[in-house]
């Protein structure tokens, strides 16, 4: 049966009550309607096939649709939808708990269900707060990296870099002092500012990206250097938050960026990829430590913060069902594969002439491009319509292109995603 609104254009409908996020709507392009996703692949309405090069900000890593985590999820919905988690708990959660031990760096302990990449980083910095509180211990001021990015909730937008995203609120932020990320020609720098900030203020937790910040445009530094702040931070009471929400779950080669540092972090933030895309929820994890510092007779010193949507089973389900295929001989191979393919093609593109820097780790790629942005203000956006043309949805960060493509994308489409980079910087 007919009704009126079939004549409409799905954009046409979409206009009328969808307000997008990181949308300026006046001057944004329509957004395309997508209508089928399976494996490596996502297809709009009108049939037209694209590679999902950064696997749905990397979180479809085991391929959109998988049908054993599609499977293990819907049996899950039969069988136990969904509780509440205070007052009761479940197998899902107690199995993934138990999962999430053997693989997280083995300082960590518990685990605190979330329902975002966001609200898992407000839950590790109330807990960083809460953790000198209760131990009256007044500490107010957060360290973070100056281009990190770790959501959009306040305490998530203060650890952030000041950018368009969190600027207009700066003056209701929570206290924090940003530091450059450790290279080797800075790192003396950057210990001397950091030493400086913990003696000037009372600082409470060091919230950072691991290896590499995402948002900032896949931008990297070297554990060591990360290794010697931590350390300063830990010598000073500082608890260390590392936000693994991009990095997590096999993105830079190890289960966890974490894994390539000396010094644990005291609290992990994980999503994105947890749960294969399939369901929102995220985990803030912590040591012992941490945990024993909200035991009391004091109700109080309890931590209360929690979610409707608590440790969800269906989000249990799907994160299982994940790290299950994460460990598989099939997805570890083409893990490596991957891996090699983005080391040949890094050493194959950075002669290119409008390539500034190639860079890769693990199964992430970026290439700056060495174009002057004051020249070509929509560089970004050129690129864009010029990848999707193409059939590869990539996603520039600024000058900035990078994939971060699905675990089980095929040979041939890896080397497609390859090609058109090199017919973009070809064209520029
Ligand atoms: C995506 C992301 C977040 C925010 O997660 P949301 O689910 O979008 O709230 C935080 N930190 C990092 C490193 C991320 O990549």
């Amino acid at each position: 049966m007919k009704t009126s609104t079939e004549k409409e254009s799905l954009v046409q409908r979409d206009q009328k009550h969808l307000w997008h996020p990181l949308t300026q709507h006046k001057t944004a392009a329509a957004p395309l309607p997508i209508v089928k996703a399976k494996g490596a692949l996502i297809w709009d309405e009108n049939g037209k096939e694209y590679i999902d090069g950064i696997a749905s900000w990397y979180t479809a890593m085991y391929g959109h649709g998988n049908e054993a985590i599609a499977t293990k999820v819907h049996q899950q919905m039969l069988e136990l939808d969904f509780v509440m988690f205070s007052g009761f708990t479940h197998q899902p959660a107690i199995e993934l708990s138990e999962k999430l031990m053997t693989v997280l760096p083995n300082n960590q302990a518990k685990i605190f269900f979330n329902d975002n990449g966001s609200t898992a980083v407000e839950a590790a910095i109330k807990m960083a707060l809460q953790y000198h509180h209760n131990k009256n211990d007044k500490r107010d001021t957060l360290i973070a990296f100056e281009e990190g990015f770790h959501g959009d909730t306040f305490g998530a937008m203060s650890a952030s870099g000041l950018s368009s995203y969190n600027g207009p609120f700066e003056d209701f932020l929570l206290k924090v002092k940003r530091i450059p990320t450790p290279q080797k020609e800075n790192l003396k720098e950057v210990m001397a500012q950091l030493r400086s900030v913990l003696k000037e203020n009372s600082c409470a937790a060091f919230v950072f990206e691991p290896l590499i910040q995402g948002a900032a445009g896949m931008k990297f530094h070297e554990a060591e250097g990360l290794d010697a702040l931590i350390a300063l931070c830990k010598e000073n009471g500082v608890l260390c938050i590392a936000d693994e929400i991009m990095t997590g779950f096999g993105k830079t080669g190890k289960n966890f960026a974490s894994e390539n540092l000396e010094n644990k972090p005291d609290i992990i933030c994980l999503s994105k990829a947890l749960t294969a895309g399939m369901f929102p929820m995220s985990i803030t994890s912590c040591t012992q430590a941490i945990f024993d510092a909200f035991l009391s007779d004091e109700v109080a010193k309890g931590f209360f913060h929690a979610h409707t949507y608590s440790a969800h089973p269906l989000g249990c389900a799907a994160a299982l069902a994940g790290l299950e295929l994460l460990q598989s001989k099939e997805i570890t191979e083409r893990r490596s594969y991957i891996q090699n393919q983005h080391q040949r093609f890094v050493a194959q593109i950075k002669t290119h002439p409008k390539v500034k820097d190639a860079r890769c780790l693990g199964v992430v790629l970026a290439l700056d491009v060495d174009i002057k942005m004051e020249r070509y203000g929509t560089l970004r956006d050129r690129l864009y319509l010029f990848f999707m043309e193409k059939g590869v949805n990539l996603r520039p960060l600024g000058n900035t292109i990078y994939t971060l493509p699905p675990y089980i994308i095929t040979n041939d489409q890896l080397q497609k995603i390859y090609d058109v980079i090199i017919e973009a910087l070809d064209n520029l």
